[in-house]
């Protein structure tokens, strides 16, 4: 048995980045840029009015004394406006071109419009309200940094420079097993009979791994027999990540560990000192696949997606951060019951203060609905109310 922060270290020596793919920006959120970016265009494109007025030059009115003005022009966004004629302003749109002559913008609001005429009821500041080219990006430089994690905004500001592809670290196709010969999938109409109950894991899991937006194969449900098990085994070994749940325990029908030991899989580790998840598996193929096996309790199937699967994804993907988030909380209400090793208790985090949610156990799911962290119990210590608590966002 290996400690979590083991369990860790392992995890973070034993998976790499995969390789890069030319990807399409309307797929690219949430990916890592595996290349700078550089931008194609000064942004803005060219000098432009930043609100609906008129554009006009400061200097000459301020040394004129001058607050009435014709207009000569009406400019709209997308159209090319004609130099302006010295004494006179331009009406104009947000996001038009700002006529050659002209270095400011007068608010709509801040005129009296009259028979092609305005009175400027406000002074005036040069250049206000015009979004100069290039101020913010320049052609040439640095849009975006290699290790990128592309966000919406991400998204949006390679559009603007007209870029619809970009080189970003690819994603693992998963693969997931639910196993047990008391598992039935949930289907309309379907009902449990005597012993059986319904296949929760898969759920969570595909559930899960839907955020992160990866392609998930469904390997469906295989009996706790050796030879149906080994050729479901063989099958999702072949996608980068295959999570098999239950069966990889001690139990007298746990076949899993041991047929992936026979299928050449490398044992990474197995059993980890923490709970729920105790008999958490982790291997790789000599491919380099990587193999999760889960013990079969829902409970620590979804805390193992969050503390490992989720991490190892993200490391695949690129990520530098990887770990849930980790803060420091106040604990609400004691932890007291007994523990024999460090335990993810669910909990419910706000403004500073960690409330534990008391049903904990590893095969209930209803409390953990309402849990938005995992509060980390040591099974030395002493958990009153007030105490100091790490908490794991998830
Ligand atoms: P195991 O790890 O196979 O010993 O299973 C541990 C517990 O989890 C047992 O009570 C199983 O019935 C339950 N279990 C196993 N697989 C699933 C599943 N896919 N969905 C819900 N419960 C499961
Ligand atoms: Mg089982």
């Amino acid at each position: 048995m290996i400690t979590i922060s083991e369990a860790r270290k392992i995890i973070e020596a034993n998976i790499l980045p995969l390789p890069p793919a030319t990807v399409k920006i309307e797929e690219a959120c949430g990916l890592v840029l595996a290349a700078n970016v550089n931008a194609r265009y000064d942004s803005p494109p060219f000098d432009k009015s930043a609100m609906d007025g008129f554009a006009l030059q400061v200097d000459k009115l301020i040394s004129c004394q001058v607050n009435k003005l014709q207009i000569s022009q009406i400019i709209k966004a997308g159209s090319v406006p004609k130099p302006l004629e010295a004494g006179t302003c331009a009406k104009i749109m947000t996001g038009a071109m700002i006529p050659a002559g002209a270095d400011t913008v007068v608010l709509k609001e801040d005129v009296v419009e009259e028979n092609d005429f305005i009175t400027i009821t406000r002074d005036l500041k040069k250049e206000e309200f015009v979004r100069i080219r290039g101020a913010e990006v320049k052609a040439g430089e640095r849009l975006l940094d290699e290790g990128a994690i592309l966000n919406s905004a991400a998204i949006g500001l390679l559009a603007s420079q007209g870029i619809v592809e970009i080189n970003a670290i690819g994603t693992p196709g998963v693969a997931i097993l639910s196993t047990g010969d008391e598992i039935i999938r949930p289907s309309k109409g379907a009902s449990l009979k005597q012993t059986q109950i319904f296949d929760s894991n898969y759920y969570i899991l595909a559930a899960g791994l839907s955020l992160l937006k990866l392609q998930v194969k469904d390997a469906g449900i295989a009996h706790d027999d050796a030879g149906v098990l080994r050729s479901k085994i063989t099958e999702v070994l072949n996608s980068k990540i295959a999570i098999i749940t239950g069966g990889v325990s001690v139990g007298e029908f746990d076949h899993v560990k041991n047929i992936l030991n026979e299928c050449g899989v490398k044992e990474l580790f197995w059993s980890v000192a923490q709970k729920p998840g105790k008999p958490l598996y982790l291997g790789i193929t000599e491919a380099g696949n990587l193999v999760f096996g889960l013990p079969g309790n829902p409970a620590a199937v979804a805390t193992c997606l969050y503390e490992y699967i989720t991490p190892a994804i993200k490391k695949m993907m690129g990520y530098k951060n990887i770990w849930p988030r980790e803060l420091i909380a106040k604990l609400s209400q004691p932890i007291n019951w007994k523990r024999d090793r460090t335990e993810f208790v669910r909990g419910i985090y706000k403004d500073g203060v960690a409330e534990p949610i008391p049903e904990n156990e590893s095969h209930m799911l209803k409390g953990f609905v309402r849990a938005n962290c995992l509060i980390i119990a040591e099974p030395s210590e002493s958990y009153e109310a007030g105490k100091p608590v790490t908490v794991h966002l998830i």
